[in-house]
């Protein structure tokens, strides 16, 4: 990408807009994907014979068939003209979703054309090489060193996560194979099985380059629990922060580790890991004799966004090195936020000094004064990434693709090879062709979760990528124009008077400093004091502005919810509940906080005059329906 065109990407011309603005370019680039694939099949052998003539088309069954695809299709569309959920519309700030590029709909759909399937290098010689490019996108973004750092694209972050875990587990248990095989016990015979079962990833990642040096690298690979299966309570715990998302209790599940095994770190006041508990419960469980098989830490959890203190983990884990001579895995489970490393990257692919980069947001306008961020510690998490294992992101949330699109990325690709159904060194370019680039022996399938899958995800990455450059001044621009209109709602919501229905009236509150662009509020009616009440009306207000009424269409404003109870947040979410003005009672009584929850991801808010206009409708929507709620209540007493 040349820097001339990236320096004057227009965000407006990325997307196909709320209104279809650019609907002539879709169709037409539409049509393009569609016209030269038709040329590509007509010109594929054109001395072969037409085996479907015109006569044959002219058949009353042909012209049926034909009837009945399009009766068919019509019938689709009016089905999801009915019920989809408009991402597209500023109207609908909820889950992780906004409009999806052009670039990559147009990208799936050229590809999905030729149907690739990644599975197998042969079935898909173009998309498998796009996808290692796309991985290897995602890898530079984190910092991760290209030349050893491996990533792929993956149904989502809930098997992205499986795959973390996956390697960790098989990693975990090498050290007791290697001791184990006759013709490797002497690598560790100076080690206790404690020190076995803690050592760091690099120093087993070490001691397989010798396996394979040695020859008996698969032979002792089958002697870890990939081969033998597992023991009971072998590996030690998963320490997970208590905010988890649900998929590492599948991911424990799955993996037979078992759920009991997970260690929930508790959380701190703003739903960040709490760094001193994490540590006493770290060093707690090294002095008891107990290994830890991953710790993983999350960056923008799924509920409020919150980004753990990804640096306090790192130091954790040298501090645990140098105390105690223990190591251990570590995850970052960035499914939610991690495209938002982009936005701490020059133009260079450099992570910039957090005055440079502040200075670069008001120089290029993509932050305006007055919009802080990021806080310095979210900046400091955001720098040690690069020192983690791996990584899951999500291009489907913040990288703006549509479905099915997540990714792990892995800091040392050797640890493949652990996973892997083929021969190991599947990266080694060993085949007498040396010109050949590397990555053209990988068959993604046998070093991977999933077997058959689209190709045409990864073309819609991968020229995602092209088109949008990972840094400041392209995804970082995307990105930016959610977090500064989500900082302006929280600045409205603080600010707005009380709302008024006749003779009620109810404040708004929200949660005030989002790490990243969840935004999290709620309606409180004043004179209540019964938090179970102020429950039932916050998730009474989520059906009105949700598909659960039945009208998502018609409907003016589309957000989610959740419920940030005592058995994953503690008493956090009593700050909240004490800074509506509930009792400490209620809270004990209660022990849950049903919340709005609204992912600003827009694009089409950045300007101050739009958003306040916008604003301004959103207010009378939220009397509109609190008068609808009112209503319900008074008719109900009337019965
Ligand atoms: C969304 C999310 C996941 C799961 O990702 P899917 O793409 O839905 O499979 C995992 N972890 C976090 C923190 C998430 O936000």
């Amino acid at each position: 990408m040349t820097k001339q065109f990236t320096s004057h990407l227009n965000i407006d011309a990325l997307f196909l807009g709320p209104k279809s603005e650019n609907a002539v370019f879709f169709r037409e680039m539409m049509e393009y994907a569609v016209s030269e694939h038709m040329h590509w099949r007509s010109d594929f052998h054109p001395e072969d014979p037409a085996l479907v003539t015109s006569v044959d088309r002219y058949a009353p069954d042909y012209r049926e068939t034909l009837y009945r695809t399009e009766g068919i299709l019509n019938q689709l569309s009016a089905k999801l003209k009915n019920t989809s959920v408009p991402w597209f519309s500023p109207r609908y700030m909820g889950h992780m979703n906004a409009d999806t590029l052009m670039v990559s709909n147009l990208a799936y759909v050229m590809a999905m054309m030729y149907n690739p399937n990644n599975c197998a290098h042969e079935s898909s010689p173009t998309t498998t090489e796009l996808e290692i490019e796309a991985g290897l996108d995602l890898c530079r973004m984190f910092g991760y060193d290209t030349r050893r750092a491996w990533g792929h694209i993956t149904s989502g972050g809930t098997v992205a996560n499986y795959e973390g875990l996956w390697v960790a587990r098989n990693l975990k248990t090498i050290p007791l194979a290697i001791a184990r095989h006759p013709q490797s016990c002497d690598l560790v015979e100076d080690k206790s099985e404690q020190q076995l079962l803690n050592m760091s990833s690099s120093d087993i990642l070490d001691l397989t380059d010798e396996l394979k040096r040695r020859g008996i690298f698969e032979e002792v690979r089958e002697l870890s629990c990939r081969g033998v299966g597992i023991k009971q309570g072998m590996f030690g715990k998963v320490l997970v922060p208590q905010s988890k998302h649900y998929s590492w209790m599948k991911a424990m599940d799955v993996f037979g580790i078992g759920q009991e095994h997970i260690v929930p770190l508790p959380v701190d006041e703003y739903y960040r890991t709490d760094v001193e508990k994490m540590r006493e419960i770290t060093f707690s469980l090294i002095e008891q004799g107990e290994p830890i098989l991953a710790m993983v830490t999350v960056v923008g959890t799924t509920e409020v966004g919150a980004i753990d203190r990804v640096d306090e983990v790192i130091a954790l884990r040298q501090e645990c090195e140098e105390r105690y001579g223990a190591s251990f895995y570590v995850h970052i489970d960035a499914a939610y936020a991690g495209y938002a490393s982009a936005m701490f990257l020059n133009e260079q692919g450099e992570f910039m000094e957090y005055d440079e980069l502040i200075r670069r947001y008001r120089g290029l306008e993509i932050i305006p004064d007055g919009v802080i961020w990021p806080k310095p510690e979210i900046y400091q998490s955001f720098r040690a990434m690069c020192h983690a294992d791996s990584i899951t992101v999500d291009p489907h949330k913040v990288g703006f693709i549509q479905y099915a699109a997540g990714a792990v990325c892995m800091k040392d690709k050797r640890i493949v090879d652990l996973i892997s159904y083929r021969a190991a060194y599947v990266f080694e370019d060993v085949n007498d062709q040396p010109k050949q680039p590397v990555n053209r022996r990988v068959v993604l399938g046998s070093s991977i979760m999933e077997g058959s899958k689209a190709g045409a995800t990864s073309a819609a990455i991968w020229a995602a990528h092209r088109l949008v450059p990972l840094n400041i001044n392209g995804y970082g621009k995307v990105i930016a124009a959610g977090i500064v209109a989500a900082n302006w709602m929280v600045k409205k919501l603080l600010a707005t008077e009380p709302l008024v229905v006749g003779k009620r009236c109810f404040e708004i509150h929200v949660m005030p400093h989002p790490d990243f662009h969840m935004v999290n509020f709620t309606f409180k009616e004043r004179g209540n004091d019964d938090l179970g009440h102020h429950n039932r009306l916050n998730k009474r207000m989520y059906e009105l502005c949700s598909y659960a009424t039945g009208r998502t269409y018609t409907n003016d404003f589309l957000t989610s919810s959740t419920s940030l109870g005592y058995s994953e947040y503690g008493d956090t979410p009593w700050h909240y509940v004490a800074s509506c003005g509930f009792s400490q009672e209620e809270w004990n009584k209660v022990r849950s906080l049903y919340v709005l929850r609204a992912a600003v991801m827009t694009h089409c808010l950045r300007n101050t005059d739009d958003f306040d206009e916008y604003w301004e409708r959103l207010q009378e929507i939220f009397i509109h329906k609190l008068t609808q709620i009112v209503d319900e209540e008074e008719k109900k007493k009337v019965v």
